[in-house]
């Protein structure tokens, strides 16, 4: 059963008819809790891919829906992480986490406050409740930002390009973060990466876009053991 389906999906950003197609033809289905990277060029539509599932973008031709029901706009119940993290400079790392929650009902409880201490353990990040932003290098500070993501409990996790700010290593280590984060708690996620290996690493499948005409060229399963 699809989580996610994208049925001759197709967009332009000028709404003139002889302006070009950013995608076209994508027809796809993403299951619940499979872990999909998405590879391709700049420029053929990764990122519209990911703002037509999050309801951001509402395609001008064909139907997105999520568990069957058509996306016609914004949904609450996607997390997002952009690939510079934009934490609240003047909130501690424990504060900036929580906000989304207080942010969207007003309160948290102490459940999610203790939810808040697990996620921060898995991402190696426990000492650091306490400690603002800008005392925390950009990796730390991106696992914040997947951290406070994961908190929201979203059922779609849509991640674009988190880690092509951070150098080799600081990836490599995040991915294992990530992977552990991932491990505790399934998530469907949707992963923008320039990286084939970061994209075989995580991912059960990997989504292959191509440049032109900014189509989907296959839906390859990852078969290998997790490390
Ligand atoms: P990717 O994420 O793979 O780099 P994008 O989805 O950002 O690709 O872009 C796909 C195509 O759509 C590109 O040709 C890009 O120039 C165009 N595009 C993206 N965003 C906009 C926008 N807001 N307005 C107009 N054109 C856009
Ligand atoms: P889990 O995998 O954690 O047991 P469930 O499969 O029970 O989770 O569903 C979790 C969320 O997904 C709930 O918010 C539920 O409403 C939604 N959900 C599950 N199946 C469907 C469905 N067929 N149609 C709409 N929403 C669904």
């Amino acid at each position: 059963r699809a989580f996610v389906r994208m049925a001759d999906v197709g967009h332009r950003y000028d709404p003139s008819p002889d302006a070009p197609m950013a995608v076209q033809d994508i027809n796809l289905e993403i299951h619940r809790h499979e872990f999909v990277a998405v590879v391709g060029p700049s420029g053929c539509g990764k990122s519209t891919l990911l703002r037509m599932v999050s309801g951001l973008l509402v395609p001008s031709h064909g139907e997105v829906s999520v568990f069957g029901k058509p996306v016609d706009g914004p949904r609450d119940d996607v997390g997002i992480v952009f690939q510079k993290p934009t934490l609240l400079p003047w909130l501690n790392v424990r504060k900036n986490i929580l906000f989304p929650l207080k942010h969207k009902y007003g309160r948290y409880s102490r459940a999610d406050e203790k939810r808040a201490e697990e996620l921060l353990a898995i991402a190696d990040l426990e000492a650091f409740g306490d400690k603002m932003p800008d005392e925390l290098s950009g990796g730390m500070q991106q696992r914040v930002g997947i951290v406070r993501a994961l908190l929201l409990n979203p059922d779609i996790l849509l991640m674009d390009e988190p880690f092509s700010a951070l150098d080799a290593m600081t990836r490599e280590q995040i991915g294992f973060d990530l992977l552990k984060i991932w491990d505790e708690q399934p998530k469907t996620v949707l992963f923008i990466t320039h990286s084939i290996s970061e994209a075989v690493l995580l991912a059960d499948r990997v989504l292959v876009m191509s440049k032109r005409p900014g189509t989907v060229l296959d839906l390859i399963d990852v078969d290998l053991e997790r490390p």
